[in-house]
């Protein structure tokens, strides 16, 4: 096992970052200690960010790995807190037919808030840090979180998603700031 003390946070790569734009790899052997590192600086790397999930490629490593750590905040008081969970080689299995619009950031697009159709509910699978297969139903701000992150390791950015260019605001007009 790896020393998380001694790991520092990576640096989070922005937008127009060639890496962002690329469709990531498979994780090959989740439990090999170079994919147990590249969780670990994941998980320092997006608590020390503040964010509620990061992804692989955000680190410049094109790997289908991304981090969900949902917690309360003020446009989701209700949001649940969840232990950081690392999801590998996720894949959506079915989505519901309804979608909702909702305010979504990013650590790579920073000062930006977006307006975000997504899939209100989704049924997923995935592989845990341990390398144990997981299916699993989100929906809500979990399920958001998931098809945000699922997205880039697809090379796609919500600013891509939504539908308006007008649905972008800056935070310093963000209305719910
Ligand atoms: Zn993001």
């Amino acid at each position: 096992m790896t020393n998380s003390i001694s790991i520092k946070p990576s640096k989070v790569i922005q937008l127009g970052h060639s890496t962002l734009r690329k469709v990531a790899a498979p994780v090959e052997n989740i439990t090999h200690n170079t994919t147990q590192q590249l969780i670990e600086n994941m998980l320092v790397t997006v608590k020390n960010a503040g964010g509620v999930g990061i992804a692989a490629p955000q680190i410049n490593v094109s790997q289908r790995i991304f981090i969900m750590c949902s917690k309360p905040n003020n446009r989701y008081p209700d949001a649940p807190l969840m232990e950081p969970t690392a999801i590998i080689n996720p894949k959506i299995l079915s989505k519901s037919t309804d979608t909702e619009k909702d305010w979504e950031g990013c650590l790579s697009v920073p000062a930006i808030r977006g307006l975000v159709p997504r899939y209100r509910s989704i049924q997923v699978e995935y592989y845990d840090k341990e390398g144990v297969k997981h299916n699993s139903h989100y929906s809500g701000f979990i399920a958001r979180i998931f098809q945000h992150e699922l997205d880039h390791l697809d090379g796609i950015t919500f600013v891509d998603r939504v539908e308006s260019t007008r649905d972008l605001f800056s935070e310093e007009e963000w209305p719910n700031k």
